[in-house]
């Protein structure tokens, strides 16, 4: 197991619960955290990175506690936050060269030959005598995933990897993380997008509210939602109620008069013209979010 998360609570100096028990246990390879917005995921992040402290629990990262050896710990991770800005003053190879220094490569021959192989593996080295806060957005999320990566890092973290990319920057940058992961790096990959996740994460996550929700991959999860998802005719005036009832996920015209054809996820369905539909992840998602919310409410 490349990193070992056990019990490990976060509670800020307001009050604020983060993290709640969370115990994890993560391979190498792509493991996908997802959940909504405040299900503590950038928080889970840093505490990994120690950017943050935990209340309490315990990490161990390739066999180095996170409580006592911090610095080993830093020396084989890279960390690529959400919000990753660009010093104006610097061009992408001089960005990429000043990254190097920081993690301790001092000859400058070597770091001249990493930069450069570097700037090849994500695709920069044309632009590389551009300033960094000029590049494309995507441009940006590769760069910010090259400095992440030059010092040869065991553990990658990436925080929200696709916010702010187009549908095709997107896909680029997915592929590329998935071929980094091939190399016997692990990478984690922090998102709110079921999209970002079912194609290239063997393992995940699901996180809700500072509590891991479910443990397991993209193909059990998909599992739990089958016989789950509907498919159901509705007149226009009964839209309402609908959505009242079921988590609703698409809403189209049906095309034969004021009908609509209404996706939704629920065990049974009562009282409408229903017919089974095969799920998706994002289906499994929204299946999952409800029920666990459901099982809160219930405890
Ligand atoms: P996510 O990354 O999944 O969107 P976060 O880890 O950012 O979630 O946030 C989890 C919860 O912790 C949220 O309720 C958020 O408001 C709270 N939180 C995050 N950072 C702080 C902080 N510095 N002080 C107080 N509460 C915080």
């Amino acid at each position: 197991m490349s990193i070992s998360i056990h019990g490990l609570n976060k509670v800020f100096p307001n009050g604020n619960q983060a993290l709640t028990d969370v115990s994890l246990e993560i391979p190498t390879g792509m493991f996908g955290l997802l959940g909504p917005n405040g299900a503590g995921k950038s928080t889970l992040m840093r505490i990994l990175v120690a950017l943050l402290e935990p209340t309490s629990g315990q990490v161990n990262i390739f066999g180095y506690d996170l409580q006592k050896q911090r610095k080993e710990i830093r020396s084989i991770l890279g960390y690529l936050p959400q919000d990753f800005r660009f010093f104006a003053k610097y061009k992408t190879c001089e960005f990429l060269d000043y990254a190097a220094r920081l993690s301790g490569m001092s000859n400058s021959k070597q770091r001249k030959q990493a930069v450069d192989a570097m700037l090849e593996n994500v695709g920069l080295y044309e632009v590389r005598e551009r300033y960094a806060n000029k590049l494309s957005g995507g441009m940006k999320r590769r760069l910010g995933i090259a400095q992440a990566l030059i010092h040869n890092p065991k553990v990658i973290i990436v925080d929200e990897p696709t916010t702010g990319l187009d549908p095709e920057e997107r896909i680029r940058f997915r592929n590329l993380l998935s071929e980094i992961s091939e190399n016997d790096v692990t990478i984690i990959l922090s998102t709110h997008i079921v999209g970002d996740i079912s194609s290239t994460c063997k393992n995940m996550a699901l996180m809700n509210k500072g509590e891991v929700s479910f443990f397991g991959s993209p193909e059990d999860m998909l599992k739990r939602a089958e016989g789950k998802v509907w498919r159901l005719r509705v007149p226009g005036d009964k839209l309402h109620e609908v959505d009242k009832l079921y988590p609703v996920i698409t809403t189209i015209p049906s095309g034969s008069g004021s009908d609509w054809e209404v996706q939704v996820v629920a065990d049974e369905i009562k009282g409408y013209d229903a017919e089974p539909y095969p799920p998706n992840l994002e289906h499994a998602y929204v299946y999952y979010m409800e029920n666990s919310l459901n099982r809160w409410t219930n405890d």
